[in-house]
């Protein structure tokens, strides 16, 4: 492997997850970490997104190295949902990877092949480039303002088109030049207006009261510098270590990444990917943003996917670890032995535990109606009041599903909004776990066992 290929991805855009918690738009909390009631989708839960806020903070203080966080609840108490809410938290940059434990047991490649590509999944490089700057293209050039008249030194941005490759002085005369026919000289105090961009000289200093009122707040003022503009600027590109591994490994690598189609990845591979950035790293070329990597229904693992956590977490480069389970105490797959939740002592140990409750019957409704909102179904009081009473009955998760079905059938019958024949039409079509498990046991003898 001579170099290794990035530019590929540079337009890669994260594929977002939308679907069951697309409402979710953050943990809902406020400046202190405390968590308001209704925010960001968020209703509700208020002590486990707190706990939640938390440990982002540490992420971003770089605190919790080797730590993993477990969300234990009943199910559809919104475990998913909050580690969502800390992905969106969390901005684009950092790197989030979700899996389902059932998800690694697939006949494609091994467990913890699998497991390993969700590590690197959530493991980011930053890497910094210098290219050259192209003749025309719109760049922006730091502006260094000295103390003038009064007002404090000041450093910012202008962003300018550079024509052709010339001082930072000759790009703010031109521009100057074809607004205004004047020229600025090194030194000159120019007034931009950031909202519609016009240029002002204001000569070689200004004084500030009389120019700031009559320029207005929107106004930059800016001394035009000296010295070159740098003709070769840094481009800085995140990418995942999985996506390196994938580019790399593959002659076809770049489409692999949008199919999924990753196949198993040679351990020759990553350990060279690894020296490489290693390398980068060293030479200051590359920073590794660790990310988190959530791993839903954990009590699916097995000893060997454990023993392969423990491990893992080890490395220095390892992102957070946020589990989930809705069990209780199990058997560990692949042993004899039962432990709280399905999970060995020895990783159980390196847990922060945050646990969800249920939900009352008016957090249950707040929940119903925001899905309302992002479904855009309309729904009358009367059979919103009808999916709460059935949320509170069945689960959450089961009345958030007759939503779109109940809109289906409001449809059909060219309705407008949807009312409570709707959902009691769809409440009688498709059965929650209760009644399904009822009709089970009356019609057992029918069922091939
Ligand atoms: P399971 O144990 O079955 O996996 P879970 O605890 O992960 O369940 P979720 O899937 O997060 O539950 O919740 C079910 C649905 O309810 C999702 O659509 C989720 O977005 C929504 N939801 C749950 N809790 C909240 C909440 N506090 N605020 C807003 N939406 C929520």
């Amino acid at each position: 492997m001579a170099e290794l290929k990035l530019s590929e991805t540079r337009d890669l855009t994260r594929i977002e997850r939308i679907g069951a918690h697309s409402h979710i738009r953050g943990l809902g909390l406020d400046a202190g970490l405390e968590a308001r009631e209704v925010s960001e989708g968020m209703v509700g839960q208020t002590k486990a997104r707190k706990a939640a806020g938390v440990i982002l903070q540490m992420i971003k203080e770089g605190k919790i190295a080797g730590r993993s966080v477990l969300l234990a609840g009943q199910p559809g108490t919104g475990k998913t949902a909050i580690a969502m809410g800390m992905a969106k938290s969390l901005g684009l940059e950092t790197p989030f990877a979700m899996i389902a434990g059932s998800e690694l047991f697939s006949l494609e490649m091994s467990k913890t092949e699998a497991l390993m590509q969700a590590f690197r999944k959530a493991i980011g490089v930053r890497i910094k480039e210098e290219t050259e700057i192209i003749e025309g293209e719109v760049v922006e050039v730091q502006i260094d303002r000295p103390a003038v008249s009064g007002a404090a030194s000041k450093t910012g941005k202008l962003t300018l088109k550079t024509t052709e490759m010339e001082t930072v002085y000759d790009l703010g005369a031109k521009m100057i030049e074809a607004l205004g026919k004047e020229k600025v000289q090194s030194g000159d105090v120019i007034a931009i207006d950031k909202a519609s961009g016009k240029i002002t000289k204001l000569g070689r200093s200004f004084s500030r009261s009389r120019d700031y009122d009559a320029m207005g707040p929107q106004t930059k003022f800016v001394q035009c510098p000296d010295g070159e503009l740098q003709k070769r600027k840094e481009v800085v590109h995140c990418v995942t270590l999985h996506e390196i591994d994938v580019i790399n490994s593959r002659t076809q690598g770049f489409l692999a990444l949008f199919t999924g189609d990753t196949g198993e990845i040679r351990a020759e591979v990553r350990e060279q990917i690894d020296t490489k950035v290693a390398e980068w790293r060293e030479e200051g070329k590359a920073e590794i943003v660790p990310g988190v990597l959530f791993i839903d229904e954990v009590h699916m693992l097995d000893i060997e996917c454990f023993s392969f956590l423990n491990r893992a977490l080890e490395n220095e480069m390892a992102p957070i670890l946020v589990v989930a389970t809705n069990r209780g105490i199990t058997n560990i797959r692949g042993t004899s032995d039962r432990s709280p939740h399905g999970i060995p002592i020895d990783l159980l140990d390196r847990l922060l535990i945050i646990t969800t409750q249920p939900y009352k019957e008016d957090e249950i409704k707040r929940i119903l109606d925001i899905r309302c909102q992002e479904e855009d179904v309309e729904v009358s009081d009367d059979a919103k009041l009808l999916l709460t009473r059935i949320g509170v009955e069945t689960s959450l998760r089961y009345a958030i599903h007759l939503i779109t079905a109940a809109a289906l059938a409001c449809q059909k019958r060219k309705g407008k909004i949807v009312e409570t024949v709707d959902v009691s039409k769809v409440y009688h079509l498709f059965l929650d776990v209760r009644r399904s498990t009822q009709f089970l046991m009356s019609h057992q003898k029918l069922y091939v066992h």
